[in-house]
């Protein structure tokens, strides 16, 4: 049986006295693309940031041999978890190249140059822009430099917090291959995005939230399929409104 790769076990996160994450519990395997869909203000975001390490939670969360309550989000990072925030976080003045170098601080200068080779040949766009400053790149383009200087690392779990997000659909469709070659390299993704019809395509597994509780949980293509879903993420409302009237 293979191991679980990430498990969240009743974890809850507040704001002062603002609970916005509130006892939730989430598996993944290895290999799986996992995906949370939710309105604004539903908590993915910060759940995402707390099983990175940038907010503290209440609860367990087990990484592959780790519990990340103990560890710092620098020895997370170096377990294999990586996170993508949702405005990306460049270096805006500094080249596509060298943020990519940065991406790969923790390997070696061999490796770093066989990564960066492998991350261009995943974004060739990346590989045409390399000396342009990420400050001056497209939306999609600072998505995928983004994207490019997490797997830098080499994450065993890459978290995308919106990847979509203010990005023309062509790009989106880019972007969404991409995190379908992230399984078949075996890296395993936990997906955040109000873009809930293209997440649900790529994703094995999917969590619906709301008001920092996960209200449905299951296959990717089941909860695609579940009515409440298609009339509030999915925009299927007068289509089922249309079914109604006619059954
Ligand atoms: P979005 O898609 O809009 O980013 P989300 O599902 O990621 O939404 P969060 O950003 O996690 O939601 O926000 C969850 C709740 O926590 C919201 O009610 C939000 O107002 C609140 N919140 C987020 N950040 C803070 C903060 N720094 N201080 C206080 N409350 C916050």
């Amino acid at each position: 049986m293979r191991k679980t790769l990430l498990s969240v076990n009743n974890v809850s996160v507040s704001y002062g006295n603002v609970e916005a994450v509130r006892d939730v519990s989430l598996d993944i395997e290895p290999g799986e693309i996992v995906t949370i869909i939710g309105a604004n203000g539903a908590g993915k975001t910060t759940l995402l940031n707390s099983i990175m390490g940038i907010l503290p939670f209440r609860g367990q969360v087990q990484f592959g041999a780790n519990s990340l309550e103990r560890l710092e989000i620098e020895q997370r990072v170096a377990a294999g978890l990586f996170l993508v925030p949702e405005h990306r976080e460049l270096f805006t003045t500094m080249t596509v190249a060298d943020n990519l170098v940065l991406g790969g601080f923790q390997t070696s200068r061999a490796n770093a140059a066989v990564a960066q080779e492998r991350i261009y040949a995943m974004f060739p766009r990346l590989k045409e822009r390399r000396s342009q400053l990420a400050g001056t790149l497209s939306g999609g383009e600072q998505q995928m430099l983004a994207m490019g200087r997490a797997l830098m690392g080499e994450p065993k779990l890459l978290m995308l917090d919106e990847p979509s997000l203010g990005l023309a659909p062509r790009i989106v469709a880019d972007i969404f291959t991409i995190i379908g070659d992230l399984r078949k390299a075996g890296i395993s993704v936990l997906l955040v995005e109000q873009n809930a019809q293209a997440a649900l395509r790529v994703a094995d597994r999917a969590y619906v939230m709301e008001l920092g509780s996960f209200v449905l949980s299951g296959s990717a293509s089941k909860i695609a399929g579940d009515s409440r879903v298609m009339a509030s993420y999915l925009g299927f409302e007068q289509d089922m409104a249309h079914q109604e009237t006619a059954s």
